[in-house]
């Protein structure tokens, strides 16, 4: 069993989310609080975020995992863009922590922007343990990265080392989420999935899996370039994102699809992986 759901839209609250979800036949979500390219939040109703929290515990919803706008970089060279970045973090988790507690936040580590890895994940680390607080009850999620430009978690030995050096007490509020596009332009080949698993284990420890991100891509494995498809029609192709979908060990998590799709191309999707579980 697995929970599935796509990203959609915030644009008709918070509610309408939850009954978008219901329409797509999936029993989780993932959305943005605030436009990707990181402008202001729109201020949360009440009553339409207490809406969609009846939604997800009458329907019994997996987790839902909130992500970050891209642009949020905790570790830029430019100084305002790292207050800014960590002004949305606050605001977004805040929100999260009023309105939809429990969940999942998951965000891209950040881009170095020509300092190196080395210098970037120390400071991805700080800000973390500046900004989480050990009694929040959302997880924070490090996206797996496909490494184009000078993005920051393309190895998973990349966020092992943003993970260990993020103090002790928040340990179990960080976990990671795979997107199954990334982690093949960034070189793991899913023809081997076990293999695949077998190394994030060694690496980052299986438990640390909370979240996948099911994608196909428009380019082969290694090409790091971050290309979503819809599912079946790219490089992974559908028997490796079945085999994803099956595997024993990602039971339970929440599947998430951010493809390029409308709302029916969802649907047809969310049908399509319910079959391949029967
Ligand atoms: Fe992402
Ligand atoms: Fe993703
Ligand atoms: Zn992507």
């Amino acid at each position: 069993m697995i929970h599935i759901g796509a990203h959609v839209s915030v644009a008709k609250g918070w509610e309408a989310m939850g009954k978008t979800t219901l329409e797509l036949g999936g029993d989780t979500f993932a959305f943005f609080l605030r436009s990707p390219r990181g402008g202001a939040a729109k201020p949360v109703v009440p009553e339409d975020a207490a809406a969609l929290r009846a939604i997800i515990e009458e329907h019994g919803f997996g987790t839902i995992v909130a992500h970050a706008p891209y642009t949020m970089n905790l570790c830029a060279v430019k100084e305002y863009v790292v207050e800014h970045a960590e002004d949305v973090f606050r605001g977004d988790l805040q929100n999260l922590e009023d309105y939809l507690p429990g969940q999942y936040m998951n965000f891209h580590p950040g881009s170095h922007v020509g300092q190196g890895a080395e210098v970037a994940i120390p400071r991805i680390a700080d800000a973390l343990n500046r900004l989480m607080d050990p009694g929040q009850t959302t997880t924070i999620l490090l996206e797996t990265m496909a490494g184009k430009g000078s993005e920051v978690g393309r190895t998973f030995e990349e966020l092992r080392d943003i993970l260990d050096l993020v103090k002790p007490d928040l340990q179990d509020r960080m976990g990671v989420c795979l997107d199954t596009c990334h982690v093949w332009d960034a070189g793991y080949d899913l023809s081997d999935l076990d293999a695949v698993l077998d190394e994030f284990d060694k690496v980052l420890g299986l438990h640390r899996l909370k979240a996948i991100h099911l994608n196909d891509s428009k380019n082969p494995c290694g090409a790091h370039k971050d290309r979503h498809e819809k599912l079946g029609q790219g490089f992974i192709g559908e028997e490796r994102l079945k085999a994803v979908v099956t595997h024993p060990k990602l039971q339970g998590l929440p599947f998430i699809l951010e493809t390029p799709n409308e709302l029916p191309g969802y649907r047809k999707e969310i049908e399509t992986i319910k079959s391949w579980l029967v």
